[in-house]
């Protein structure tokens, strides 16, 4: 029987669900598109994310030559390649796995209706979550909308199922034979989507994916302590790898239950959160335009183009968000606490509307992930499902000052305030650093404008 194998954010040729059942069934062939309408929506033409993906897609360009097989790449809209591919290839079966965003779940039942048409049968699997929506439900039967329960239903579900982590096995053996003259290693795949070759300073594929969660294991157990400190490499840094699909979820889940510390609990806790988000965006697809709680979209942020340019640039004088401002427009990155530092800072101290923020990662971050981006956005603008309180203001000198207390992490990325003391840079006197902006704006004022601008939601004020 003949099959095909479509792979979109799961970059990979093993423990992967869809290629799984493929090779079991018969002979398979791979394809990749570069989905036209996502890729002309992306500003920046030397956007590093494509490198990423050319880059894992070349390695299993390689692996599958080893096995006298190719990947077949094309570009376009998958709603008409998909079924003339499967017309052309004379296949039975076209697999791939589930993707949570509506986009994603629209483009795939067209594709699904038309290779229905002709009699193709097309079939979805679970692959980039642990558990789906339905698999974690309260007693009731309904969909969890706060974390902590719905990672104790997680766990117990888990435990209940004998700690069962399935390793779907990819032989390789069924691959169809065939030597592709257009293959992603000898075409100028930049050149021909418009792009300009920009190096990734993130090695693509699943040996990078592979070597790092290596390295990180030994490091678990100190994670629920130095996973705070944007200076120290106390995460996993998997984050793009794990959104392309490098490594699979179930990778993740063995190496952290193979240990048992708080560390690695915390860490299993960040994993389960990715499937929580992606449980909501799947549920309220609704938060793709607006808030979760939608009283939150009556805020009118009175916040101007020009704060927000500031932060976007690392211009706005508090050190720690233009040192974090900074680093991901030159990497693509961004540490977990500062992300929530500027979140927090953008909507709650300049005051600009956080979609705007939610917007410029997307554009930015390599990791960029809808489910997660738009859950922490919504989580730091009080206005998701599971968030902060809207009084609780993170204070950019006081976050600095905790978490980045040496300031070291400013003075990589802010070099103005280099020759500052630890005391000195969290908030810089202007005549010892001429050179750098004063604040933009007054936190504490700021702080008080935002209580009154969230009035619309009424609690006690409180403050990180
Ligand atoms: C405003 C904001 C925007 C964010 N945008 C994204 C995004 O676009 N893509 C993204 O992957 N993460 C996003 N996050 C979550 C988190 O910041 C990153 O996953 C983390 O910094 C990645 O670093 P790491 O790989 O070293 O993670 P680790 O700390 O090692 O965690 C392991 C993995 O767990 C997952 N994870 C960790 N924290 C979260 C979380 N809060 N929500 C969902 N998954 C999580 C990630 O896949 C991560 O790689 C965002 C957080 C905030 C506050």
């Amino acid at each position: 029987m003949k099959n095909l194998c479509w792979l979109r954010r799961d970059l990979r040729l093993h423990d992967h669900s869809a290629l799984s059942k493929a090779l079991s069934l018969g002979e398979t062939t791979l394809v990749f598109i570069f989905d036209s309408y996502i890729l002309e929506k992306l500003k920046d033409k030397s956007d590093k994310r494509l490198t990423f993906i050319i880059d894992s897609l070349k390695e299993i360009e390689e692996t599958l030559q080893k096995k006298g097989s190719s990947i077949i790449i094309r570009y376009g809209d998958p709603a008409e390649i998909i079924p003339n591919l499967a017309k052309d290839l004379q296949v039975k079966n076209v697999f791939c796995n589930r993707d949570y965003e509506p986009y994603a779940k629209d483009r795939d039942s067209k594709v699904g209706k038309k290779l229905t048409s002709l009699g193709i049968n097309f079939e979805l699997f679970k692959d980039s979550v642990f558990y789906e929506k339905h698999e974690v439900l309260t007693n009731q039967g309904g969909i969890y909308k706060v974390f902590t329960p719905y990672k104790n239903k997680w766990l117990e579900t888990f435990e209940n199922s004998g700690k069962m982590i399935p390793e779907f096995d990819c032989h390789l053996k069924n691959l169809r034979q065939f030597s592709n003259d257009k293959n992603i290693l000898e075409f100028d795949w930049y050149k021909e989507l418009g792009f300009k070759d920009s190096p990734s300073l993130l090695p693509g594929g699943t040996k990078a994916a592979l070597k790092r969660l290596k390295n990180f294991s030994p490091k678990m157990v100190d994670y629920d302590e130095a996973r705070n400190f944007p200076a120290k490499s106390g995460t996993s840094d998997l984050s793009t790898y794990i959104r392309h699909g490098n490594v699979s979820v179930r990778d993740l889940l063995r190496e952290g239950f193979s240990q048992n510390s708080q560390g690695a609990k915390v860490w299993i806790s960040e994993i389960i959160w990715r499937d929580f988000y992606q449980m909501i965006l799947d549920t309220f697809p609704h938060i793709v335009e607006g808030s979760f709680k939608r009283d939150y979209d009556q805020i009118k942020f009175p916040g101007s183009q020009v704060e927000f340019q500031a932060w976007c640039e690392g211009q706005t004088g508090f050190p720690i968000v233009d040192a974090a401002m900074r680093c991901l427009n030159e990497t693509g990155m961004m540490h977990n606490r500062l992300r929530m530092v500027v979140a927090s800072f953008l909507c709650k101290t300049l005051l600009v509307d956080w979609r705007k923020g939610e917007a410029y990662f997307a554009e930015k971050l390599l990791d960029f992930d809808l489910a997660a981006n738009n859950g922490g956005w919504q989580w730091s603008s009080s206005s998701g499902c599971d968030a902060q309180p809207y009084f609780r203001i993170f204070n950019p000198y006081s976050q600095s000052e905790k978490f980045d207390s040496k300031g070291e992490f400013i003075r990589k990325w802010v070099p103005e305030l280099a020759h500052l003391n630890a005391k000195e840079i969290h908030k810089p006197d202007p005549l010892l650093s001429s050179n750098y902006p004063r604040p933009i704006v007054s936190y504490e004022l700021n702080r008080k404008r935002c209580l009154d601008l969230y009035s619309v939601v009424k609690a006690a004020p409180q403050e990180l």
